[in-house]
């Protein structure tokens, strides 16, 4: 790989742009925008924010690192095609790390903790009222975030963050029918026995909750066309 530093930007501002436009993929992803397949050219990419390819390449080599992009050599840059084999290993991994941070979330709930989760959660109700299902899905994936966010523990934050946004393309690709992934009323009980500290309850309704997300899944092997960048950010 050639690192060249046209655009004269330090190290740091590079990254930065680099964390825009990984963050804005992931986002994308979240909304169910960006599918399954989907190129993620680096010229096209660039142009859209405007930075170099070196910047781009950053953000796409983070992602890839992620599990969320593949690369392949010669071909460029694509959005995961999660297996079912993969969907097995992703849910695998949240069920076994989801209920220990559900279950720190509900130990370390203070009135920070639980207005942060009370405020998230009021979005994403206030997302389903208004029909804006874009946003209701990611918030919805985000909500997870929230809660390992309060258990206070950034590796496992880090890592759920991967795994959602893992959990999406796999939704995406293998869901029934076009039901939301994440049930309202599941999320509310949460909110619920983590903000009272009720930490085995949390637990056991985290434990039920990924289940039925799994449960709502048809892993079989499924094939999406893949579109251009264009025509899904003209949208
Ligand atoms: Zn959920």
């Amino acid at each position: 790989m050639t690192i060249t530093a046209t655009d004269g930007d330090s190290r740091g501002a590079r990254a930065s742009r680099a964390e825009v436009i990984h963050r804005d993929i992931v986002r994308a992803i979240l909304e169910q925008r960006l599918g399954p397949g989907t190129k993620l050219g680096e010229d096209e990419v660039g142009a859209i924010y405007g930075v170099s390819r070196t910047i781009v390449r950053a953000a796409l080599q983070s992602l890839a690192h992620e599990g969320i992009v593949v690369i392949e050599k010669n071909r460029g840059a694509f959005v995961a095609h999660p297996t079912v084999k993969d969907a097995a290993e992703v849910f695998s991994a949240r069920r076994l790390i989801e209920p220990v941070i559900t279950e720190l979330a509900a130990a370390n709930c203070d009135a920070a903790g639980a207005k942060l989760l009370a405020e998230h959660f009021a979005r994403e109700k206030q997302a389903e009222r208004e029909g804006d299902d874009r946003a209701a899905i990611r918030l919805s994936g985000e909500f997870h975030l929230v809660i390992a966010r309060i258990a206070g523990q950034g590796v496992y934050e880090n890592f759920l963050r991967e795994l959602v946004a893992r959990s999406s393309l796999i939704i995406l690709l293998y869901r029934r029918s076009r039901a939301q992934c994440c049930k309202v009323d599941h999320h509310a009980g949460l909110v619920e026995a983590i903000t009272s500290g009720r930490a085995e309850d949390a637990v056991r309704q985290m434990t039920v909750h990924l289940d039925e997300i799994e449960q709502e899944l048809e892993l079989v092997e499924t094939a999406m066309p893949a579109k251009p960048l264009s025509e899904l950010l003209a949208g």
